[in-house]
């Protein structure tokens, strides 16, 4: 059973005192739309211990007891009490209140309205949790122990459903004045341009994320079921079509970058989701539009890069939550 197997070698390596800074454990929720997980690491962002269940989107109250329930069976695979965790970090889709922890019906879970989440999780565990949204949480993840690492003035975007980013700057998480920093997504581009979730029209999201990309497809090869992988795997053949839609949406992401780069004097944008499957399609057409649209010494020095902590980087993230709570 591999879910064993992990376990045990966890537990070997617990053993080693020198194999870890610090021996504090970290509890990590991550809260998806299909799926949420509960692991044991490390203020390194070492993953001990994982578990996994099915999310209920539309119950919050079956779905908190399943969190609880994945948090105690992970601790009893690893093979100790809650008690012995340092802090509790969550990961989940926004919007949420940082402060109070209080998640405000996500796109991806309907049903969780006004779930006091950091709330019920202290009082259950008895332990420091903090809640923070998933883009943020990334890049504190990304910034620690990913693509990030070593940069003073950073951002992380998703480029799949949405296009969110979680910005560091002068090595902190920035939220602004109400925790909607980062909603870059929603910059209009295009006056008139194609409609967003958001009801306004021409938003970067609209013309440059996986959704759009997707939407490109249909409408220009005239089938529904065209998804934005599909685009991608069309133009690795040469199809012209998928060629152009992935060059118009790299040229308006680019355009955004441009914006985060004018405005903020970033040193790294760490891109995820999209550009890191289709890194070999997005990643240099990215770059040539960022680098047109801002000035030559912005753009000095910056570098544009695939996220790097692939399929651990939701565990990371929801671990990487939790370390403003620890001192190490
Ligand atoms: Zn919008």
């Amino acid at each position: 059973m591999p879910r064993r197997a992990a376990v045990f070698r966890a537990r070997r390596s617990r053993r080693n005192s020198d194999l870890f800074v610090t021996n504090k454990l970290i509890l990590g929720i991550d809260i998806g739309g299909t799926k949420s997980a509960a692991v044991i690491g490390t203020a390194e962002g070492v993953v001990l211990a994982r578990a996994a269940a099915k999310t209920d989107a539309n119950d919050w109250r079956r779905g908190v007891a399943t969190l609880i329930e994945l948090a105690r069976d992970v601790c009893r695979d690893y093979g100790c009490q809650m008690s012995e965790i340092t802090a509790v970090g969550v990961s989940c889709g926004g919007p949420l209140n940082f402060e109070t922890g209080t998640i405000h019906a996500p796109p991806n879970l309907p049903g969780w309205e006004a779930v006091p989440l950091k709330a019920l999780l202290e009082a259950e565990f008895g332990l420091l949790v903090q809640v923070e949204n998933d883009a943020n949480a990334t890049a504190i993840a990304e910034h620690r122990w990913g693509a990030g690492a070593g940069c003073r003035n950073m951002a992380f975007l998703t480029m799949g459903t949405g296009i969110g980013a979680g910005l560091i700057l002068n090595n902190q998480l920035y939220r602004g004045r109400n925790g909607l920093a980062g909603e870059i997504g929603h910059m209009r581009l295009v006056l008139g341009g194609p409609l967003c979730l958001c009801g306004k029209r021409g938003c970067l999201e609209a013309l440059a994320s996986g959704t759009a990309i997707g939407r490109m497809g249909r409408e220009r090869f005239g089938d529904v079921s065209v998804t934005a992988h599909e685009v991608c795997d069309r133009a690795r053949l040469g199809d012209p079509i998928a060629t152009d839609i992935l060059a118009q949406a790299a040229y308006f992401m680019g355009l955004g970058l441009a914006g985060l780069l004018q405005t903020l004097n970033l040193e790294r944008i760490v891109l995820g989701t999209l550009a890191v499957h289709a890194a070999d399609l997005l990643l240099e057409p990215i770059r040539r539009s960022a680098q047109e649209n801002c000035w030559p010494s912005v753009w000095a020095g910056v570098s544009i890069v695939p996220a790097a902590l692939g399929d651990a980087a939701q565990d990371k993230a929801a671990l990487a939550v939790a370390l403003p709570l620890i001192k190490t």
